[in-house]
């Protein structure tokens, strides 16, 4: 029988979980506010209107589903320990805890056996404890809200004793914890899934951020080795393994100059350096995540590319209101290019208000074919 599912907020990624499920009929209850991205492509009676974080509006939409599901970890893990047994979780609220938390979460992978860059917890932000990281982990060293944090908003980076005041000043009533500085050459990623009979992976991409967002994509990683690519995909299976729940994790990573590996960190859900997924491979992130929580077919061959390369840009609002409308006109002129739009009302510079994809034969011509679109991206850039 055909499951129905319940996400947690109806953001870009429910809009975009929502289009495999309206093709593939799988019923679909989205809790966010009226008019949400993904409620504006999903017109039935079964969605809940409120918020994500509020407990009422979890257990009224537990009420109307098989499966609760989420598109952000920030999410009461209380409330969905309370309706375990009432509905299957995916993820497990356990591993929702972990993850929403960067530092419990580092304390988990590396008791798993996967390395993560060197963390210390700072119970109580001083600028003398914040030099005692200093001398220990040296300059520049990350400091980082443990919850709440997205986009590089809750990190910061501090190069020398002199930037400790500010850095206090700006994270220093959130709970924080210390990462030693990872000498990467390159950032990859790999979304992996887990299912009712495996874990499997996606390819390993090259994410590209600009002022801590995610701006673009590769994949094939460029300038990666076949065992390096390979090498990711199995320490990203390896890290989503130790957690509970099916379904589709992003696990990003940096490659050091020694070709080792690091996990930076772990989304228990649809990953934006997984968009590319959607025309990129067999299967997307979205369908192969709705396919595992629901118990379909799946298998790691349909995780593969189509074709040999896949780019994705991310669109952010820029300098005006229309910035990104003016991106997509611009996408419009070149047949290849996908435009995928959120439907959002408003665009405040840096918010993510959609992304565009191409595929082609070889990566040096998918380059070619988005240059004019970065070019454009960066001309609008706020
Ligand atoms: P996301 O939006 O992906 O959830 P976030 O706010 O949780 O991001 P992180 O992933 O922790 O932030 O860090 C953002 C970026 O900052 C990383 O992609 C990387 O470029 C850089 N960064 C983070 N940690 C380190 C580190 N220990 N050493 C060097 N660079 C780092
Ligand atoms: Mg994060
Ligand atoms: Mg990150």
């Amino acid at each position: 029988m055909t499951k129905t599912v319940g996400v947690l907020g109806g953001g870009q990624l429910g809009r975009m979980m929502v289009e495999p499920a309206n093709r593939m009929r799988i019923p679909i209850n989205i809790l966010d506010s009226a008019g949400a991205p993904a409620k504006q492509i999903s017109a039935h009676d079964g969605h809940v209107d409120g918020s994500f974080k509020d407990a009422e509006s979890i257990r009224k939409l537990a009420k109307t589903c098989d499966v609760v599901t989420v598109e952000i970890e920030h999410v009461d893990t209380k409330v969905l320990e309370e309706i375990e047994g009432t509905v299957e979780l995916c993820p497990h609220w356990s591993t929702v805890r972990i993850i929403q938390d960067k530092y419990a979460q580092k304390d988990h992978l590396r008791s798993h056996g996967v390395a993560t860059a060197e963390s210390k917890s700072i119970d109580q932000a001083t600028e003398e404890n914040l030099k005692a990281v200093g001398a220990s982990f040296g300059y520049p060293f990350m400091l980082k809200s443990k919850t709440e944090a997205y986009d590089g908003r809750g990190n910061f980076p501090i190069k020398s004793e002199a930037d400790i005041p500010e850095a206090l000043k700006q994270l220093g009533n959130r709970p924080l914890y210390a990462e030693r500085w990872a000498e990467f050459t390159i950032e990859l990623a790999a979304m992996v899934v887990n299912t009712k009979d495996g874990t499997y992976a996606y390819p390993t991409t090259e994410t590209i951020h600009e002022n801590s967002i995610c701006k673009l994509t590769y994949t094939p990683a460029r300038g990666v080795s076949r065992e390096v690519a390979k090498r990711a995909e199995e320490l990203a299976k390896k890290a989503v393994a130790t957690f509970k729940g099916k379904g589709i994790f992003g696990v990003e990573m940096f490659l050091l100059k020694d070709n080792t590996l690091l996990v930076n960190e772990i989304a228990p859900r649809p990953h934006n350096s997984g968009h590319y997924t959607i025309e990129g491979c067999h299967v997307s992130q979205f369908e192969a995540h709705l396919r595992a929580i629901t118990d379909e077919a799946l298998s790691e061959d349909d995780l593969q590319l189509r074709e040999p390369a896949a780019v994705m840009l991310n669109v952010l609002g820029g300098k005006t209101p229309d910035s990104h409308l003016k991106v997509y006109e611009a996408a419009k002129k070149s047949p290849r290019i996908r435009i995928h739009d959120y439907g959002k009302a408003e665009a405040r510079p840096g918010r993510k208000m959609g992304h565009l994809t191409v595929t082609a034969r070889s990566m040096g011509e998918a380059e070619a074919l988005i240059q004019p679109l970065i070019d454009e991206v960066d001309r609008q850039a706020g």
